[in-house]
C-alpha cells in the first residue's frame, strides 16, 4: 500500500490546515470517507482523493464547482447566485391569483362587558 493514498486523520488535518475535530465532523457527516488501513494496527485514515476535494462545493444554482471556506455550509458560488436562487424560491412559493384578505371576526360583547354596561 502506498502512503500517498491514505493519510491518518492527524496528518490530514495538518495537510488541509483544519483541526482534527473538523476532519472528524466531516467524516461523521459523510463529507469525506474514512478508510481502515489494511494493517494490524487500526489507525483512522482518510483517502487523499477525498481530501483534495474537501473544500470544493457545487453551486446550487449554476452547478459550478468552487472552493469554500466552510464546505458544509456553502451552497452558492456568489452572492448574486444566492439571491437569485432565493428570489426564484420566493416566487414559486407565492400564491397565484388575487389573494383574498382574511375576514376579520366581528367583535362580540363578552359577558363581563354586558354586565358592566347595565
Ligand atoms: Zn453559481
Amino acid at each position: 500500500m502506498s502512503k500517498k493514498e491514505y493519510l491518518p486523520i492527524k496528518e490530514a488535518a495538518q495537510w488541509l490546515g483544519v483541526t482534527i475535530s473538523t476532519i472528524h465532523a466531516w467524516i461523521r457527516r459523510g463529507h469525506i470517507r474514512e478508510v481502515e488501513r489494511p494493517v494490524t494496527i487500526s489507525v483512522r485514515c482518510v483517502p487523499v482523493c477525498d481530501l483534495k476535494k474537501a473544500f470544493l462545493v457545487n453551486c446550487k444554482l449554476c452547478g459550478k464547482t468552487f472552493k469554500a471556506k466552510h464546505p458544509l455550509k456553502a451552497a452558492f458560488c456568489s452572492v448574486d447566485h444566492r439571491n437569485a436562487w432565493f428570489r426564484e424560491k420566493a416566487l414559486a412559493d407565492m400564491p397565484r391569483g388575487r389573494v383574498r384578505p382574511r375576514r376579520r371576526r366581528k367583535a362580540r360583547a363578552t359577558k363581563s362587558y354586558r354586565a358592566a354596561a347595565k
